[in-house]
């Protein structure tokens, strides 16, 4: 069905998820749209709807239940389910996104009721076109997509990671008021190392190994050109791929297409917003930040990257800026003496002398922050810990490895051995902690406090590129709304219940750039905040009769 077209009337528009009012439709549409006998008699609310929803998702026995739940209300009703989303943001969005959207993609396949987005796998190379016009929706305007090898922190789940793209887009309408039709969640099936996912037949995707060859790039290079063919303007935004994959692909297609890398900007504007907060904490200067990095990937090298942007648009030279910046990887403290270094750390490879342990280079470096994303469970230990509360009178420890079962420290253990000391952020969600008689309520530093913003800001001005100075942009804005009772809690985002708010402003913010820099294909409007706010979706059902 198309989404212009003429309402279907009967059973096939309760089928409509867009369209679908389920005990909603008045007597009068159920009268006209041949609707009657096919709902219960009594009429219910919006609002009545949201609290059956609400009572069901909450009497359910675990996240993973009340993630199915809520998946088959999106597939049933698109504008009850966001309604419960942008209301409840707080507590649903931890159920469709991380940390039970992890547990939802391990189990993929099990779990497996309908589909949801489109799969593109290495049997459609020469027919992507074809693929992608068999997508309901003509007026698809972001993509979120994923080859499926760095599924969070839980590696490669192959075609199992369809949970990411649809997650994040509902976070694009949920965060920033993008409607669910503009959205297309894309996994690129390209097979998978995972054995367990190999061996079992229920696993959804392509029983075969990683192609690492040509066919991969001819598959994401078909991908690139038919989706600009087939919506041109759309915004791409890659997910979770592999770190060998992710660096090179936003390297070659940043000039060629409305694309970015949310797992490397995104993740480095949220975590710059958050350092930008926590110098309000701790009555330090960023220039003057050790920051020593668990984990040099995407997320870390992202974070990195940000940070020298922001320095250098101080005046800060970026050889100066790069020194804030230290590396603990897989191979031990990131130094120039090491050999094989890829292109995208080279930049931060120190002189120093090797270091293999981390406690022994938080010993030599005595950093100010230690902020972790390498998906290694419990490396900010106690003792960790207390020398960073030893060296720092606010030590700023940001655990944002994903989801919940790969932080690197909870937020309790973080308060207890700083005794509250501790400036603390985390990729998923913790529970308030009682420390010493106070409360703290710690920040998730999450992008998607960034990228619903970005990509609306993107879409607002008709941008065609997505630059770096948007992130540095978007990083200030969402900083800015910090503010000084979020600080007293120990947090340093904002709470998540404003984050339409908070992505308006980062999507004006964005816009400007894209205006400054000439890359926008819409005109300024007199008041871009009021132009933006007023294209965002509501939940709210439209009138059929
Ligand atoms: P990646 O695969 O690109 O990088 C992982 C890095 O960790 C690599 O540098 C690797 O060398 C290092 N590493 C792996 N095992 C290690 C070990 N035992 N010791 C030391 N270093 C080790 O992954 P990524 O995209 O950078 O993501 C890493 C983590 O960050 C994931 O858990 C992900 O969920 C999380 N993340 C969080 C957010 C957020 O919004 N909070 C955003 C992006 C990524």
């Amino acid at each position: 069905m198309d989404d212009a077209g003429e309402i279907p009337g009967g059973v096939r528009l309760l089928h409509d998820p867009l369209r679908n009012k389920g005990t909603s439709f008045t007597l009068a549409e159920r009268r006209a749209l041949g609707l009657n006998g096919l709902l219960p008699p009594r009429v219910h609310t919006l609002a009545e709807q949201e609290r059956r929803v609400l009572g069901n998702v909450r009497s359910k026995s675990g996240d993973l239940e009340r993630y199915l739940f809520l998946i088959a209300l999106q597939d049933r009703n698109e504008t009850l389910f966001y309604r419960v989303l942008m209301n409840h943001i707080e507590e649903i969005m931890p159920l469709i996104y991380t940390p039970t959207v992890g547990k939802a993609c391990q189990e993929f396949g099990h779990i497996y009721r309908r589909p949801r987005g489109l799969y593109i796998s290495l049997d459609d190379l020469g027919q992507v076109a074809d693929v992608l016009a068999n997508w309901p929706h003509p007026d698809v305007r972001v993509i979120v997509v994923t080859d499926g090898e760095r599924i969070l922190g839980l590696g490669d789940l192959g075609a199992n990671g369809m949970g990411i793209p649809v997650g994040k887009l509902s976070l694009y309408t949920g965060c920033a008021g993008i409607a669910p039709e503009h959205c297309l969640p894309v996994t690129l099936d390209v097979g998978t190392n995972n054995e367990s996912l190999l061996g079992d037949e229920l696993y959804n995707g392509l029983e075969q190994r990683r192609e690492r060859g040509a066919s991969y790039d001819d598959l994401v290079a078909e991908f690139m050109d038919a989706a600009q063919q087939q919506f041109p303007g759309v915004l791409i935004q890659l997910e979770d791929f592999g770190n060998r994959n992710a660096f090179r692909l936003l390297k070659h297609y940043r000039d060629l297409a409305c694309v970015f890398d949310d797992d490397i900007q995104g993740t480095g504007a949220v975590a710059l917003a958050g350092l930008k907060a926590a110098m309000r904490i701790s009555k330090g200067k960023l220039e003057h930040q050790r920051l020593l990095f668990y984990g040099a990937g995407q997320a870390g090298i992202g974070i990195g990257r940000s940070v020298v942007a922001a320095l250098v648009a101080m005046g800060i030279s970026e050889s100066e800026a790069r020194q804030c910046c230290w590396y603990f990887d897989s191979q031990g403290l990131l130094v120039s003496g090491r050999s094989d270094i890829p292109e995208q750390k080279q930049t931060f490879a120190h002189d120093q002398q090797a270091i293999a342990n981390f406690e022994d280079a938080v010993e030599v470096l005595q950093p100010t922050a230690l902020i972790g994303a390498a998906g290694q469970a419990g490396v900010f230990s106690e003792s960790i810990i207390r020398s960073m509360a030893e060296y720092n009178q606010r030590p700023l420890i940001f655990a944002l490895s994903n989801p919940t079962t790969k932080a690197e420290c909870t937020a309790e253990q973080a308060y207890q051995w700083s005794d509250g000391r501790a400036v603390f952020a985390s990729g998923s969600p913790f529970a308030p902690v009682s420390y010493a008689a106070k409360k703290f309520v710690s920040g998730q530093g999450n992008n998607a406090y960034i990228f619903p913003g970005v990509g609306l800001g993107v879409l607002a001005s008709g941008s065609t590129r997505v630059t770096d100075t948007m992130f540095l942009a978007a990083a200030n804005c969402l900083a800015d709304q910090v503010t000084a009772e979020d600080l007293q809690l120990g947090r340093v985002y904002p709470p998540l219940s404003n984050i339409t708010e908070v992505s308006a402003l980062i999507a004006a913010a964005v816009a400007e750039v894209a205006w400054e820099e000439g890359v926008a294909s819409v005109v300024r409007p007199d008041n871009p905040l009021a132009a933006i706010k007023a294209m965002m979706y509501q939940p709210v059902y439209p009138h059929y009769a």
